[in-house]
């Protein structure tokens, strides 16, 4: 739609320069050539196999999804190294795709959510525990948590079980998670708004797919005690080469260690401790050549008088 040109933003969301590089958000970037040739297929094309094969038109599902719904601009900043898709996504829209399609389609293809009758995926319960352990390098007390965009609950579990701590709420508006909240014996809130004050938010792998990063924040350090602390992991888009050859689908938000030190100066937070952490995103991925780790964790202290 021409519309979406007319909003694309002349200035970087989170630091305001206009030194903005943009390309179209569903790009043949990946290094999968099955991937590229789906999302270059015209629409009458894919209708025609569809109808004609099952199997094609389940394997071309989630490529309809992803072309309705981002049809859109990814635009990086090269001032603060931050990227984001625009126009910015309603909230409505971007909850009917999370529940409408997301979580189905990943259960379905790579089983590493799929949860045991009595606790989260055992992948899921390790990752989570190498988090906190990493939080508990810096932060040694904390009795009240919410687990943001907790998809499984595998945190906000091991956080109640393992940890000692008094109230751990999920906050997630997902189906499945207040499903598995409820398993657990967890709190749970669809959203922000009705959730507890805390001592410290968790949000792994949560804060690129919201539909506006500074009305999230806002919303983040607004559930912060003073002096309490939010956690954050998400895919570390350290520099322009990572930000143009990585396949988005469906991140709404890229972020830079950059990014957190801007963030530094537009909310009352400020870096305890930050680094990239897993593996070179060129072992997995091959189109990239960066030397930038796939993702980074910032703890960050709200000010005591805010
Ligand atoms: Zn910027």
């Amino acid at each position: 739609m021409k519309e979406a040109t007319t909003l694309e933003p002349r200035n970087c969301f989170l630091c305001g320069s206009s030194n903005l590089v943009s390309v179209n958000y569903l790009r043949l970037n990946s290094d999968s050539f099955k991937r590229n040739l789906a999302y270059f297929l015209p629409r009458f094309v894919a209708e025609f196999l569809s109808n004609a094969s099952d199997r094609f038109s389940t394997a071309y599902h989630p490529v309809s999804v992803n072309k309705k719904y981002f049809d859109r601009t990814a635009v990086f900043c090269l001032n603060c190294l931050t990227g984001s898709c625009q126009p910015v996504f309603e909230k409505d829209v971007l909850d009917n795709y999370y529940r409408d399609f997301y979580w189905l389609n990943r259960d379905a293809g790579d089983g590493q959510h799929v949860a045991h009758d009595d606790r989260p995926n055992d992948r899921q319960l390790s990752l989570s525990r190498e988090r906190i352990a990493w939080i508990k390098l810096y932060l040694h007390k904390f009795d009240s948590v919410i687990d943001f965009g907790a998809g499984d609950c595998a945190a906000a579990y091991i956080f109640s079980r393992e940890e000692n701590v008094n109230a751990a709420t999920v906050v997630d508006p997902s189906m499945r998670a207040s499903v598995f909240a409820e398993k657990y014996r967890l709190g749970y809130s669809t959203d922000l708004a009705e959730a507890p004050i805390v001592d410290m938010i968790y949000s792994a792998h949560s804060i690129e797919h919201v539909h506006d990063f500074r009305v999230v924040m806002t919303d983040l350090v607004a559930k912060v005690r003073p002096g309490g602390h939010i956690f954050i992991e998400t895919p570390n888009i350290g520099d322009l080469d990572v930000f143009s050859r990585l396949p988005h689908t469906p991140h709404t938000f890229m972020l830079s260690q950059s990014s957190f030190h801007f963030l530094e100066s537009a909310f009352p937070v400020s870096i305890v401790a930050m680094e990239s952490c897993g593996p070179l995103w060129r072992r997995n991925k091959k189109q990239i050549v960066s030397d930038e780790r796939a993702d980074l964790r910032v703890l960050l202290r709200k000010a005591g008088d805010a």
